[in-house]
């Protein structure tokens, strides 16, 4: 018949390969394409790439394609086996249509990145009426080929955050290339490893440990540790975030220390810890009816606020100035919370006031950090971490997949 001319031309289909017969089928909502090879075609051998082999048997399969309107379509093919004479009975794997192994079309698989980059892949699997574990295998074969190809010899500057994985007892680490804005890197666990392992691997893509001249990190030990070990050149920054919250957790203990003699502090948790242009005016109302001179969690709070401002400061100068000063202020305050804050802040001073010059922040990777929680929420977990991280190369990755269009 005449349109499996047209049929082979849709498919993309090279010679030798043509549409043989196609059969629809409206019961069963079903097209089947049946492909073949023109007779006494010879093929290169899989194994060594010498071409002009002969066919020695063949081996009939089927691969899922795109829906034909509701129908479920499938393509059919005998695929040869060929006689070399140096490799012996190889299967031919190079067919125009799909890759090794896969059961899919590259254009059906084309269409489940496309979806699972919009929505879970559960969904996306109800969609195209397949199990999920079929998808998660397309998504990881595209994703660990797309990582394979991708290029870290830029990568410069890094920020190195944990989250959740599942549950909240398990942990992966993330590695973002600041100036490209990309994970380049996910690894199970939160400790020095980690830090290893992303130096092994960015030598694997083209990158060096060396190269790493500026590394943003929270003031865990394991990171400090870690980047210690193993990226030798990096000057460390401690994130703003991080930081400003050791200070507000302070003001939260003298809080509730004090609260226990203070009715009068009673519900007023936030109003403390949040910044005043974020309260309601009722709340900021409250704030201000409260005896500020005479409250401990006032005064705390005042070493928060100015501890913000140091942030205000133009040059590493000038914050190392103000925070001496800050520093002085907290330790004489007589509130064991502060004090201990204190303690805490002098000791991590250098990579503190780095911010001054490296102007780094773990921003970025926060807002990656809740694209990732969101999508894990809406996919009501992940069944492995090797799933989650997939996942996160796919969201955050910017990776170049290749996929037919
Ligand atoms: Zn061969």
């Amino acid at each position: 018949m005449q349109d499996t001319n047209l049929l082979g031309l849709a498919l993309g289909l090279t010679p030798p390969w043509t549409v043989s017969r196609a059969a629809f089928d409206a019961g069963a909502r079903r097209l089947d394409i049946h492909l073949d090879f023109a007779a006494g075609s010879r093929f290169a051998c899989p194994e060594c790439g010498g071409g002009g082999r002969p066919v020695h048997d063949t081996e009939t399969k089927a691969w899922r394609h795109l829906n034909f309107f509701q129908h479920q379509a499938w393509l059919h093919a005998r695929v040869p086996r060929l006689r070399c004479d140096k490799c012996g009975v190889r299967t031919l794997t190079a067919l125009p249509w799909a890759r090794k192994d896969s059961g899919f079309t590259l254009l059906f698989e084309a269409l489940v990145m496309a979806l699972v980059s919009a929505m879970p892949v559960r969904a996306a699997a109800k969609l195209v009426g397949e199990h999920d574990t079929r998808l998660w295998r397309v998504i990881h074969h595209y994703v660990n080929e797309a990582r394979a190809r991708a290029d870290h010899s830029g990568v410069t500057r890094v920020a190195i955050d944990e989250t959740a994985a599942r549950r909240g007892h398990d942990y992966i680490s993330l590695f973002v290339d600041i100036d490209e804005a990309r994970v380049v890197h996910v690894t199970e666990g939160k400790g020095a490893a980690t830090v290893a392992a992303f130096a092994e691997d960015l030598a694997a893509h083209g990158g060096e440990a060396e190269q790493v001249g500026e590394v943003c990190i929270d003031m865990s030990p394991a990171f400090i540790k870690g980047v210690a070990d193993s990226l030798p050149a990096a000057e460390v920054t401690f994130d703003k975030f991080h930081t400003v919250k050791i200070v507000n957790d302070a003001v939260d203990q003298v809080r509730r220390a004090e609260q226990k003699g203070q009715a009068v502090l009673k519900g007023t948790r936030y109003l403390w810890l949040r910044n005043r242009a974020s309260l309601s005016d009722r709340q900021r109302a409250r704030l201000d009816a409260l005896p500020g001179r005479t409250l401990k969690t006032a005064r705390a709070y005042q070493m928060r606020l100015a501890f913000q401002d140091l942030y205000a400061e133009d040059t590493p100068e000038a914050a190392a100035a103000y925070l001496k000063r800050w520093l002085g202020w907290a330790a004489r305050s007589r509130l064991p919370p502060m004090v201990e804050a204190a303690r805490t802040i002098r000791r991590h001073a250098d990579g503190i006031l780095r911010w001054f010059d490296s102007r780094i922040a773990n921003g970025l990777i926060e807002g990656i950090n809740s694209l990732i929680q969101a999508a894990k929420a809406k996919a009501r977990g992940y069944r492995s971490a090797r799933n989650l991280m997939a996942m996160v190369y796919l969201i955050a990755g910017k990776l170049d997949f290749r996929l037919p269009a």
